[in-house]
């Protein structure tokens, strides 16, 4: 599990206009602006820990877009995304993974057993702090390939996950204004939401069966307008906090 750990904590910070740059973040740090953190959240509270998982990874591609391309590296893009525009934020963030990898601990042999440890490292990641707020990022697929648009679960562990994923879907309408989908609660098939202790919403950002959105989501583009949709909804839950 350690190695699947990256905690980065930059102490360079995007508050009140003034502008840091930090590697290939500086290319986004033009378009946050009117999404920074107010620094009123910052002299009031302190932040809480972001932690990101980007679904499956390796052997476990998640689901397959109309195209072919798997679920886990749309996923993991727009996690690394994210994470810069937090990290440029402020915030301290982990992610489970920032490679395409499985990340269960070595020695586990069998692909049930690896997936299996691979969900209790990423569930260990998610309850290693009191002060946490978690985000699983995923796409999803159904057999009709007519449905499409994003759809928040959230965890009933922690009340503050449902005005999370609120925040989240309302951020989402912004991006997909014809998006009428609703939030729901998680059930035990989605292990991790359901068994975080801390405020979590597994966000579907949309539908690899759908031709057009599959398209879209295969896009750095529109990729990086997920991930500004995610960082505005998550601000917007920190603010109110
Ligand atoms: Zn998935």
């Amino acid at each position: 599990m350690k190695s699947a750990n990256h905690k980065i904590l930059i102490g360079t910070l995007f508050f009140g206009g003034a502008i840091a740059c930090i590697g290939g973040a500086s290319v986004l740090s033009e378009k946050i602006a009117s999404y920074s953190v107010p620094t009123s959240i910052i002299s009031e509270q302190k932040l809480p820990v972001i932690i990101l998982d980007a679904g499956h990874g390796g052997f476990d591609g998640g689901c397959v877009s109309t195209e072919g391309v798997p679920e886990k590296g749309i996923n993991l893009n727009i996690l690394l995304k994210l994470r810069d525009l937090l990290l440029i934020s402020g915030y301290e963030v982990e992610v489970t993974r920032d490679t395409d990898t499985s990340i269960h601990d070595s020695g586990i042999e069998g692909i049930a057993n690896q997936k299996s440890s691979d969900m209790d490292n990423r569930l260990e990641l998610f309850n290693k702090y009191d002060n946490a707020v978690c985000i699983s990022i995923h796409q999803n697929q159904f057999t009709d390939p007519f449905y499409n648009g994003a759809q928040m679960f959230y965890s009933a562990t922690d009340s503050r996950s449902e005005k999370l994923a609120k925040s989240l879907q309302k951020s989402f309408q912004n991006l997909q204004p014809e998006n009428k989908r609703e939030i729901k609660l998680c059930g035990k098939e989605l292990f991790l939401c359901y068994y975080s202790e801390n405020p979590t919403v597994m966000v579907e950002c949309g539908f690899l069966s759908n031709p057009d959105e599959a398209s879209l989501l295969n896009t750095d583009e529109y990729q990086e307008k997920v991930a500004l949709t995610i960082f505005s909804g998550l601000n917007s839950f920190i603010s109110e906090k």
